[in-house]
């Protein structure tokens, strides 16, 4: 049965670690595989170092340098950098759980990518029994 929650940015680029709004939402005892997603065509979902927020600063300011938001694009929408963001990284993480718990490793958190904020989203959690 799929879940889902709103994730609110207050910049144009910015990572939210979602990790605990993730777990709280995993129904108790369920083993299998958590699929979160964002249906959002200038978001992604991540999975990477939670423990050092410098972690996330640093993605979000390799990803602007990479595809910089005054590039050379045509979309006329003039979120071109945002869209090529969102498909670098993806839309989904699969995450195994086991008895309600995400097997996510030490250092490991799930993060919401947001490239063409502020704005709120949504994220979709689907659970495949295992
Ligand atoms: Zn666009």
């Amino acid at each position: 049965m799929p879940a889902a929650f709103q994730v609110r940015t207050s910049r144009r680029i910015e990572t939210v670690d979602i990790t605990g709004e993730v777990q709280k939402r995993i129904p108790k005892d369920f083993s299998g595989v958590c699929v979160v997603y964002t249906k959002h065509t200038t978001t992604a979902i991540g999975i990477n170092e939670g423990a050092d927020p410098e972690v996330r600063g640093d993605i979000e300011r390799n990803l602007a340098r990479l595809f910089p938001h005054d590039g050379d694009y045509r979309h006329m929408e003039g979120n071109s950098d945002a869209h090529l963001k969102s498909i670098l990284m993806g839309p989904s993480e699969s995450i195994p759980v086991e008895k309600g718990s995400l097997l996510l490793g030490r250092w490991q958190a799930v993060y919401f990518c947001e490239f063409d904020g502020p704005r709120t989203r949504t994220v979709t959690l689907t659970f495949l029994s295992g």
